[in-house]
């Protein structure tokens, strides 16, 4: 196992309902330590360059109407294994299949709003990361 370093966006649906804290404390007894952090608006073009990815797919659209809806916060969390782990955290991407105790099972409202972004890969997190955090904000 490696030290690895993760992004992770809790969502507009979860700042709306002030879970934050409920959320970071599900990092923080998972293992992950949220090394930087930031509440910011993001624009259209960001979300849509964020989720490019995606762009193909139906629900495109109403994702980044979505992701813009509402504040975000953009963390990167480290740790062993850091990547899966939050995504162990997370659960599922359709709350209907995450597990008992995860974010998505406890706290998302559908498989749009589901609380939490977490990188998918070790490329993914490395350029995700880069995108909103420039490297003088990340200090371990
Ligand atoms: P994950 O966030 O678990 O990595 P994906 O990368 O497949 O999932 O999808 C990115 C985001 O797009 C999801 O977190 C969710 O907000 C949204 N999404 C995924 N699938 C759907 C869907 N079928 N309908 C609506 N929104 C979706
Ligand atoms: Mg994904």
């Amino acid at each position: 196992m490696a030290v690895e370093r993760t992004l992770s966006i809790i969502k507009p649906d979860a700042t709306r309902r002030n879970l934050t804290g409920k959320i970071n404390a599900k990092f923080e007894d998972g293992g992950l330590r949220i090394v930087a952090q930031k509440r910011v608006q993001l624009s259209q073009a960001q979300a849509e360059q964020f989720y490019g990815v995606h762009r193909e797919r139906p629900f495109f659209k109403d994702l980044v109407s979505f992701m813009i809806s509402g504040p975000v916060v953009l963390q990167v969390l480290e740790g062993e294994n850091a990547i899966a782990r939050n995504r162990e955290i997370m659960g599922a991407t359709n709350p209907a299949n995450a597990a008992e105790g995860t974010i998505r099972k406890e706290f998302a409202e559908s498989i749009e709003a589901n609380s939490v972004h977490g990188s998918d890969a070790p490329e993914t997190a490395a350029q995700e990361i880069a995108f909103f955090f420039a490297g003088i904000e990340l200090v371990g």
